[in-house]
Protein backbone atom coordinates (compact mmCIF):
# COMPACT_ATOMS: atom_id res chain seq x y z
CA UNK A 1 0.00 0.00 0.00
CA UNK A 2 1.33 3.49 -1.03
CA UNK A 3 0.31 6.52 1.43
CA UNK A 4 0.87 9.53 0.56
CA UNK A 5 0.86 11.75 4.15
CA UNK A 6 0.24 15.57 3.85
CA UNK A 7 1.83 17.57 6.65
CA UNK A 8 4.25 14.15 7.81
CA UNK A 9 6.54 16.81 9.37
CA UNK A 10 4.15 18.30 11.37
CA UNK A 11 3.33 17.34 15.50
CA UNK A 12 0.76 14.29 14.38
CA UNK A 13 2.16 13.54 10.89
CA UNK A 14 5.01 13.06 11.78
CA UNK A 15 3.36 10.66 15.42
CA UNK A 16 1.75 9.25 12.61
CA UNK A 17 4.21 8.56 9.94
CA UNK A 18 6.99 7.56 13.13
CA UNK A 19 4.11 5.20 14.34
CA UNK A 20 3.55 3.13 10.41
CA UNK A 21 7.24 2.84 9.67
CA UNK A 22 8.85 2.41 12.84
CA UNK A 23 6.47 -0.01 13.47
CA UNK A 24 4.47 0.41 16.80
CA UNK A 25 1.91 0.16 14.12
CA UNK A 26 1.13 -3.06 13.01
CA UNK A 27 -0.73 -1.74 9.80
CA UNK A 28 2.95 -0.72 8.99
CA UNK A 29 3.68 -3.92 7.61
CA UNK A 30 1.54 -3.27 4.68
CA UNK A 31 2.67 0.02 4.04
CA UNK A 32 5.15 -0.33 0.78
CA UNK A 33 5.63 3.48 -0.35
CA UNK A 34 4.75 6.56 1.49
CA UNK A 35 5.35 9.91 0.72
CA UNK A 36 5.06 12.85 2.80
CA UNK A 37 4.60 15.77 1.45
CA UNK A 38 5.11 19.03 3.77
CA UNK A 39 5.66 23.13 3.01
CA UNK A 40 7.89 22.94 5.84
CA UNK A 41 6.17 26.32 7.39
CA UNK A 42 7.34 26.94 10.80
CA UNK A 43 5.52 24.34 12.59
CA UNK A 44 7.16 21.05 10.43
CA UNK A 45 10.60 19.95 10.71
CA UNK A 46 12.41 17.08 8.65
CA UNK A 47 13.97 16.42 11.83
CA UNK A 48 10.26 15.26 12.89
CA UNK A 49 11.32 12.48 11.41
CA UNK A 50 14.87 11.57 11.95
CA UNK A 51 13.63 8.00 13.84
CA UNK A 52 12.30 6.69 10.33
CA UNK A 53 14.37 8.46 7.65
CA UNK A 54 16.58 5.93 6.41
CA UNK A 55 13.63 3.86 6.12
CA UNK A 56 13.37 2.87 2.01
CA UNK A 57 9.94 3.49 1.84
CA UNK A 58 9.76 6.99 2.89
CA UNK A 59 10.14 9.87 0.22
CA UNK A 60 9.60 13.61 1.35
CA UNK A 61 8.83 15.92 -0.71
CA UNK A 62 8.91 19.79 -0.31
CA UNK A 63 6.05 21.23 -1.50
CA UNK A 64 2.47 22.80 -1.04
CA UNK A 65 -0.78 20.72 -1.35
CA UNK A 66 -2.14 23.91 -2.82
CA UNK A 67 -0.01 22.96 -5.94
CA UNK A 68 -2.48 21.29 -8.04
CA UNK A 69 0.92 20.21 -10.55
CA UNK A 70 2.79 18.75 -8.35
CA UNK A 71 -0.24 16.91 -6.56
CA UNK A 72 -0.77 15.46 -10.27
CA UNK A 73 2.88 14.49 -10.57
CA UNK A 74 2.61 12.67 -6.93
CA UNK A 75 -0.90 11.10 -7.00
CA UNK A 76 -1.39 8.70 -9.03
CA UNK A 77 -0.64 5.18 -7.96
CA UNK A 78 -1.03 6.04 -4.58
CA UNK A 79 -3.87 3.74 -2.52
CA UNK A 80 -4.46 6.20 0.21
CA UNK A 81 -3.97 9.88 1.13
CA UNK A 82 -4.05 10.90 4.77
CA UNK A 83 -4.72 14.70 5.01
CA UNK A 84 -2.98 16.47 7.88
CA UNK A 85 -1.51 19.66 6.28
CA UNK A 86 -2.69 22.53 7.81
CA UNK A 87 -2.19 25.86 9.52
CA UNK A 88 -3.42 25.12 12.99
CA UNK A 89 -2.54 27.42 15.47
CA UNK A 90 -5.96 29.65 16.80
CA UNK A 91 -3.98 32.57 18.28
CA UNK A 92 -1.81 33.19 14.91
CA UNK A 93 -5.83 32.48 12.87
CA UNK A 94 -7.22 35.56 15.15
CA UNK A 95 -4.25 37.93 14.13
CA UNK A 96 -4.12 36.78 10.22
CA UNK A 97 -6.58 34.21 8.65
CA UNK A 98 -5.38 34.15 5.19
CA UNK A 99 -3.09 31.05 5.71
CA UNK A 100 -5.38 29.86 6.84
CA UNK A 101 -7.87 29.95 3.96
CA UNK A 102 -5.25 29.39 1.63
CA UNK A 103 -3.49 26.21 2.89
CA UNK A 104 -6.77 24.63 5.38
CA UNK A 105 -9.78 25.53 2.53
CA UNK A 106 -8.13 26.15 -0.88
CA UNK A 107 -5.43 23.24 -0.19
CA UNK A 108 -8.21 20.55 0.52
CA UNK A 109 -10.19 21.59 -2.51
CA UNK A 110 -6.92 21.29 -4.34
CA UNK A 111 -5.95 17.87 -2.88
CA UNK A 112 -9.20 16.81 -2.97
CA UNK A 113 -9.79 17.50 -6.95
CA UNK A 114 -5.78 16.17 -7.53
CA UNK A 115 -7.10 12.72 -5.59
CA UNK A 116 -10.43 12.47 -8.35
CA UNK A 117 -8.70 13.19 -11.43
CA UNK A 118 -6.00 10.83 -10.23
CA UNK A 119 -8.57 7.77 -9.28
CA UNK A 120 -7.65 7.63 -5.61
CA UNK A 121 -9.19 5.24 -3.86
CA UNK A 122 -9.30 6.58 0.05
CA UNK A 123 -8.99 9.95 1.33
CA UNK A 124 -8.83 10.96 5.42
CA UNK A 125 -9.58 14.50 6.09
CA UNK A 126 -7.90 15.07 9.56
CA UNK A 127 -10.09 17.65 11.47
CA UNK A 128 -10.73 19.12 14.66
CA UNK A 129 -13.37 19.09 17.60
CA UNK A 130 -13.12 22.88 17.58
CA UNK A 131 -15.69 22.92 14.35
CA UNK A 132 -18.52 22.41 16.16
CA UNK A 133 -18.00 25.50 18.89
CA UNK A 134 -18.87 25.93 22.36
CA UNK A 135 -20.63 23.13 24.09
CA UNK A 136 -21.76 23.69 27.63
CA UNK A 137 -22.71 20.29 28.50
CA UNK A 138 -23.01 16.58 26.99
CA UNK A 139 -20.88 16.04 23.85
CA UNK A 140 -21.05 16.29 20.23
CA UNK A 141 -22.25 13.32 17.75
CA UNK A 142 -21.10 13.35 14.74
CA UNK A 143 -24.65 14.66 13.49
CA UNK A 144 -24.30 17.91 15.14
CA UNK A 145 -24.44 20.88 13.21
CA UNK A 146 -21.05 22.99 12.70
CA UNK A 147 -21.08 26.44 14.33
CA UNK A 148 -17.18 27.01 14.31
CA UNK A 149 -15.99 30.42 16.16
CA UNK A 150 -12.29 30.78 15.25
CA UNK A 151 -11.09 31.32 11.58
CA UNK A 152 -9.26 28.01 12.34
CA UNK A 153 -11.92 26.32 12.82
CA UNK A 154 -13.85 27.82 10.23
CA UNK A 155 -11.50 26.88 8.09
CA UNK A 156 -11.67 23.45 9.30
CA UNK A 157 -15.21 23.37 8.94
CA UNK A 158 -15.09 24.56 5.14
CA UNK A 159 -12.40 21.91 4.53
CA UNK A 160 -14.79 18.93 5.95
CA UNK A 161 -17.63 20.08 4.32
CA UNK A 162 -15.97 20.23 0.73
CA UNK A 163 -14.14 16.61 1.65
CA UNK A 164 -18.19 15.54 2.25
CA UNK A 165 -19.11 17.61 -0.94
CA UNK A 166 -16.48 15.24 -2.75
CA UNK A 167 -17.79 12.38 -1.47
CA UNK A 168 -21.48 12.95 -2.10
CA UNK A 169 -21.04 15.20 -5.56
CA UNK A 170 -17.97 12.66 -6.99
CA UNK A 171 -18.23 9.67 -5.02
CA UNK A 172 -14.56 10.39 -4.05
CA UNK A 173 -13.97 7.71 -0.68
CA UNK A 174 -13.17 10.06 2.47
CA UNK A 175 -13.92 10.03 5.50
CA UNK A 176 -13.59 12.59 8.43
CA UNK A 177 -12.18 12.58 11.42
CA UNK A 178 -12.08 14.93 14.48
CA UNK A 179 -10.32 14.93 17.23
CA UNK A 180 -9.55 16.73 20.34
CA UNK A 181 -6.95 18.27 22.26
CA UNK A 182 -3.22 16.17 21.33
CA UNK A 183 -0.55 16.09 23.32
CA UNK A 184 2.96 14.15 22.76
CA UNK A 185 6.23 15.04 21.68
CA UNK A 186 7.41 17.38 18.87
CA UNK A 187 4.65 19.10 19.28
CA UNK A 188 5.94 22.73 18.20
CA UNK A 189 6.29 25.01 21.52
CA UNK A 190 3.37 27.46 20.99
CA UNK A 191 0.77 25.00 22.01
CA UNK A 192 -0.26 25.16 25.35
CA UNK A 193 1.79 22.12 26.47
CA UNK A 194 4.51 22.36 25.08
CA UNK A 195 4.33 25.96 25.34
CA UNK A 196 4.13 25.90 29.40
CA UNK A 197 6.76 23.13 29.51
CA UNK A 198 9.48 24.78 27.64
CA UNK A 199 8.85 27.88 29.47
CA UNK A 200 8.72 26.55 32.78
CA UNK A 201 12.17 24.43 32.45
CA UNK A 202 13.66 27.66 31.51
CA UNK A 203 12.53 29.11 34.37
CA UNK A 204 10.05 31.35 32.83
CA UNK A 205 6.58 32.32 33.78
CA UNK A 206 2.91 31.30 31.41
CA UNK A 207 0.66 33.07 30.57
CA UNK A 208 -3.15 31.48 31.28
CA UNK A 209 -5.70 32.83 29.53
CA UNK A 210 -8.68 34.92 31.22
CA UNK A 211 -10.18 32.99 34.25
CA UNK A 212 -8.20 29.97 33.24
CA UNK A 213 -11.65 27.84 33.30
CA UNK A 214 -11.76 26.78 29.51
CA UNK A 215 -12.28 22.94 29.63
CA UNK A 216 -10.35 20.76 26.95
CA UNK A 217 -10.53 17.08 26.45
CA UNK A 218 -6.94 15.52 25.99
CA UNK A 219 -5.31 13.14 23.91
CA UNK A 220 -2.24 11.41 23.16
CA UNK A 221 -0.99 11.92 19.46
CA UNK A 222 -0.41 7.97 19.41
CA UNK A 223 -3.89 7.82 20.57
CA UNK A 224 -5.09 9.98 17.71
CA UNK A 225 -2.92 8.00 15.29
CA UNK A 226 -5.03 4.68 16.36
CA UNK A 227 -8.14 6.34 15.74
CA UNK A 228 -7.00 7.69 12.19
CA UNK A 229 -5.56 3.89 11.06
CA UNK A 230 -8.73 2.42 12.58
CA UNK A 231 -11.50 5.35 10.55
CA UNK A 232 -8.85 4.76 7.27
CA UNK A 233 -8.95 1.37 7.10
CA UNK A 234 -12.71 0.59 8.34
CA UNK A 235 -14.21 3.83 8.05
CA UNK A 236 -17.56 4.15 5.73
CA UNK A 237 -17.17 6.89 2.82
CA UNK A 238 -18.88 10.08 3.33
CA UNK A 239 -19.20 9.52 7.08
CA UNK A 240 -17.53 11.28 10.10
CA UNK A 241 -15.76 9.73 12.96
CA UNK A 242 -14.98 11.47 16.22
CA UNK A 243 -11.45 10.80 17.97
CA UNK A 244 -12.15 11.93 21.43
CA UNK A 245 -10.28 13.16 24.20
CA UNK A 246 -9.33 10.53 27.94
CA UNK A 247 -9.19 13.94 29.95
CA UNK A 248 -11.16 16.70 30.15
CA UNK A 249 -9.66 19.20 32.63
CA UNK A 250 -10.09 22.77 32.64
CA UNK A 251 -6.98 24.91 31.51
CA UNK A 252 -5.98 25.37 35.59
CA UNK A 253 -6.00 21.95 36.25
CA UNK A 254 -3.89 21.41 33.39
CA UNK A 255 -1.64 24.12 34.28
CA UNK A 256 -1.21 22.67 37.79
CA UNK A 257 -0.12 19.29 36.51
CA UNK A 258 2.56 21.24 34.31
CA UNK A 259 3.75 23.06 37.36
CA UNK A 260 4.54 20.08 39.40
CA UNK A 261 5.53 18.24 36.61
CA UNK A 262 8.83 21.02 36.21
CA UNK A 263 9.35 21.38 39.65
CA UNK A 264 7.61 25.00 39.52
CA UNK A 265 4.26 26.68 41.32
CA UNK A 266 1.63 29.44 40.89
CA UNK A 267 4.39 32.30 40.92
CA UNK A 268 5.34 31.08 37.58
CA UNK A 269 1.92 31.90 36.02
CA UNK A 270 0.78 35.25 34.57
CA UNK A 271 -2.87 35.94 34.08
CA UNK A 272 -3.72 37.41 30.81
CA UNK A 273 -6.48 38.83 29.08
CA UNK A 274 -9.05 36.09 27.67
CA UNK A 275 -8.41 34.98 23.62
CA UNK A 276 -10.86 36.79 21.96
CA UNK A 277 -13.81 34.75 20.79
CA UNK A 278 -12.40 31.45 23.49
CA UNK A 279 -14.66 28.64 22.95
CA UNK A 280 -15.56 27.32 26.54
CA UNK A 281 -15.26 24.20 26.29
CA UNK A 282 -15.16 21.12 23.57
CA UNK A 283 -16.39 17.36 23.92
CA UNK A 284 -16.34 14.31 21.39
CA UNK A 285 -19.30 11.41 21.61
CA UNK A 286 -16.85 8.69 19.93
CA UNK A 287 -18.88 5.83 20.65
CA UNK A 288 -19.17 5.65 16.47
CA UNK A 289 -15.34 5.00 16.12
CA UNK A 290 -15.42 2.55 19.00
CA UNK A 291 -17.78 0.52 17.07
CA UNK A 292 -15.17 0.00 14.76
CA UNK A 293 -12.91 -1.26 17.32
CA UNK A 294 -10.65 1.83 17.86
CA UNK A 295 -9.61 2.39 21.97
CA UNK A 296 -7.11 5.22 23.62
CA UNK A 297 -4.61 2.72 25.23
CA UNK A 298 -2.16 6.01 26.99
CA UNK A 299 -3.43 6.84 30.38
CA UNK A 300 -3.15 10.49 30.59
CA UNK A 301 -1.24 10.91 33.92
CA UNK A 302 1.81 8.45 32.11
CA UNK A 303 1.26 9.96 28.89
CA UNK A 304 1.35 13.46 30.46
CA UNK A 305 4.82 12.58 32.27
CA UNK A 306 6.28 10.50 29.27
CA UNK A 307 5.74 13.92 27.34
CA UNK A 308 6.87 16.13 29.49
CA UNK A 309 10.51 14.05 30.20
CA UNK A 310 10.18 14.39 25.98
CA UNK A 311 10.99 17.72 26.29
CA UNK A 312 12.84 18.05 29.07
CA UNK A 313 15.57 15.04 27.33
CA UNK A 314 15.15 17.31 23.69
CA UNK A 315 16.27 20.77 24.87
CA UNK A 316 18.03 20.79 21.21
CA UNK A 317 14.54 20.17 19.59
CA UNK A 318 12.89 22.80 21.33
CA UNK A 319 15.52 25.46 21.74
CA UNK A 320 15.78 26.65 18.01
CA UNK A 321 12.10 27.28 18.01
CA UNK A 322 12.13 29.37 21.53
CA UNK A 323 15.16 30.95 21.23
P1 LIG B 1 1.16 21.20 12.95
O1 LIG B 1 0.94 22.67 12.85
O2 LIG B 1 2.10 20.66 13.96
O3 LIG B 1 1.67 20.65 11.53
C1 LIG B 1 1.12 21.03 10.31
C2 LIG B 1 2.04 20.56 9.21
O4 LIG B 1 1.46 20.94 7.96
C3 LIG B 1 3.44 21.19 9.27
O5 LIG B 1 4.42 20.20 9.05
C4 LIG B 1 3.42 22.19 8.13
O6 LIG B 1 4.70 22.41 7.57
C5 LIG B 1 2.48 21.51 7.14
N1 LIG B 1 1.85 22.45 6.21
C6 LIG B 1 1.30 23.66 6.49
N2 LIG B 1 0.83 24.22 5.35
C7 LIG B 1 1.09 23.34 4.34
C8 LIG B 1 0.83 23.34 2.95
N3 LIG B 1 0.24 24.38 2.35
N4 LIG B 1 1.19 22.25 2.23
C9 LIG B 1 1.81 21.19 2.82
N5 LIG B 1 2.11 21.16 4.13
C10 LIG B 1 1.74 22.21 4.89
O7 LIG B 1 -0.29 20.58 13.09
P2 LIG B 1 -0.79 19.28 13.88
O8 LIG B 1 -1.10 19.66 15.26
O9 LIG B 1 0.13 18.17 13.59
O10 LIG B 1 -2.19 19.03 13.15
C11 LIG B 1 -2.28 18.17 12.01
C12 LIG B 1 -3.72 18.09 11.60
O11 LIG B 1 -4.52 17.60 12.66
C13 LIG B 1 -4.33 19.43 11.20
O12 LIG B 1 -5.15 19.25 10.07
C14 LIG B 1 -5.15 19.84 12.41
O13 LIG B 1 -6.25 20.64 12.04
C15 LIG B 1 -5.60 18.48 12.91
N6 LIG B 1 -5.88 18.43 14.36
C16 LIG B 1 -4.93 18.83 15.27
C17 LIG B 1 -5.21 18.74 16.63
C18 LIG B 1 -4.20 19.15 17.68
O14 LIG B 1 -4.51 19.12 18.87
N7 LIG B 1 -2.97 19.48 17.33
C19 LIG B 1 -6.45 18.26 17.06
C20 LIG B 1 -7.39 17.85 16.10
C21 LIG B 1 -7.07 17.93 14.76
Amino acid sequence: MHLLVTGGAGFIGSAYVRRLLGGADPAGARVTALTVLDALTYAGARANLGPVAGDPRLRFVHGSVTDGPLLAELLPGVDAVVHLAAETHVDRSITGAAPFVTTNVLGTQTLLQAALEAGVPRFLQVSTDEVYGSIEHGSWREDAPLDPNSPYAASKAAADLLALAYARTHGLNVTVTRCGNNYGPYQYPEKIVPRFVTALLRGQQVPLYGDGLNVRDWIHVDDHCRGLQTALEHGAPGEVYHIAGTAELTNRQLTSLLLAHCGADWSSVRPVADRKGHDRRYALDDGKLRALGYRPEVPFEAGLAATVAWYRDHLEWWHAAVD
